[in-house]
């Protein structure tokens, strides 16, 4: 089945996917969202991912392809942002293992050939995996805030800090070593 085919109940799909932006946008409070609501809402709609992501270039003058026509629709609008704030939570369960691997990197941190050894081992981590929080604007020290970078939606989701301390930390310290150490293959 091509991923410009309509489903014979679509209208009931749309009608869903309308109530998930619309339930999506009731769980921001104060300019906030937070990371067990954007989850309650990831598993929620499980299923309607799967229909959206099935028919996500439904418009499209392309058969199976996308084309600008259907980046407007609600399958593809759908489709393109759950896997981001599946992403989200996701990357936010790395917390307990950052808290870990700063208190190793206090005790290494002097010891160079240890330290290379760390960087190496959360070099993926660092350079792909928190590709969301690499441009320089996702985290608002002033206003402790943390806002994932979210390629191609216009829609802004901002976490308060206390909820990715050790992220941020972990970020701040890789950033600052990796780059122009021996592990860099680059430099
Ligand atoms: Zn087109």
């Amino acid at each position: 089945m091509s991923t410009s085919s309509i489903h014979p109940h679509r209208k009931l799909y749309l009608r869903e996917i309308e109530e998930a932006f619309e339930n999506l946008k009731t769980l921001e409070k104060d300019g906030f969202y937070n990371v067990p609501k954007i989850t309650w809402w990831v598993l929620k709609y499980e299923e309607l991912y799967e229909y959206a992501q099935a028919h996500r270039h439904v418009g499209s003058c392309i058969d199976g392809m996308g084309c600008s026509c259907c980046e407007k629709v609600p399958e593809s609008r759908f489709s393109g942002l759950y896997p981001k704030l599946q992403e989200i939570t996701e990357l936010h369960q790395h917390e307990k293992y950052f808290r870990e691997e700063l208190a190793d990197l206090e005790n290494l941190r002097h010891d160079h050939p240890a330290l290379m050894q760390w960087l190496k081992k959360n070099e993926k981590l660092g350079t792909e995996d928190f590709l969301m929080f690499w441009i320089e604007e996702w985290y608002d020290e002033e206003n402790q805030s943390v806002t994932p970078y979210l390629f191609r939606q216009d829609q802004i989701f901002k976490f308060r800090a206390s909820e990715w301390q050790h992220t941020i930390r972990f970020l701040e310290e890789f950033n600052e070593l990796y780059w122009t150490s021996d592990a860099c293959p680059k430099y």
